[in-house]
């Protein structure tokens, strides 16, 4: 997988180490693992699903981690690409609103020995006001709009990567950079992502 599908994506070799540290096999359900390797989503109940591998690695490059930042996740499904974000990041929050979820996801992590990682189950819209600001952000599933509280608890010249979805139902990657009160948005290509639901 990380020859043929990561490598194809980026040249950073923090990433490509990340991909080939962090088995897949653990975030999929029992009867998809013998396709954990290959480069698809799949179903991990609750009609979610874990993210494409090279999709997940184009987003992590987005955010140009060096290893010193404190990440915020929305939307931890499996908890495979917060494991990714583990080993690139120096402290990752991540929030995911299905509780049996965010209880497999800290289970995986656990086992794994992930210990910079803290889980939170609730409404990722809202971001975490008490532990912000964060110098990446990064939504996994798809919205109309950038929420405000995520901007908001951005860092100066941090990045957020987002899924937004379009009136005629297209979705696009969107990469936002922060400068004072604005946010620079960049088009990063189509995607398919789960909708992200508000509780509000
Ligand atoms: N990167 C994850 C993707 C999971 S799919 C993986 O590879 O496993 C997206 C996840 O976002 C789902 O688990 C869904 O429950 C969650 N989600 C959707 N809206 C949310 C919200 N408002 N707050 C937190 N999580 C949300």
């Amino acid at each position: 997988m990380v020859q043929n599908s990561i490598k194809s994506v980026t040249d950073d070799h923090k990433i490509i180490r990340a991909f080939a540290q962090i088995p897949r096999h653990l975030f999929v359900p029992k009867e998809y693992r013998a396709l954990a390797y290959q480069d698809e989503s799949l179903p991990i109940g609750f009609g979610q699903t874990i993210s494409q591998p090279s999709l997940v690695a184009e987003m992590l490059s987005l955010l140009q981690l060096t290893g010193t930042e404190k990440v915020l996740e929305v939307g931890a499904g499996s908890g495979y690409q917060t494991a990714l974000l583990s080993q690139l990041a120096n402290k990752v929050y991540t929030i995911e609103r299905i509780p049996k979820l965010a209880k497999r996801a800290y289970q995986v992590l656990s086992k794994l020995h992930i210990t910079n990682v803290i889980v939170i189950e609730g409404d990722g819209t809202l971001g975490l006001e008490n532990k912000a600001p964060f110098d990446a952000i990064i939504v996994a599933a798809s919205s109309p709009h950038i929420p405000r509280p995520l901007v908001d608890q951005l860092q100066n010249q941090g990045r957020i990567v987002i899924p937004i979805t379009d009136e005629d139902g297209g979705e696009k990657l969107k990469l936002g950079v922060k400068n004072g009160k604005t946010l620079h948005t960049l088009n990063c290509g189509a995607v398919r992502f789960v909708p992200l639901v508000t509780e509000q």
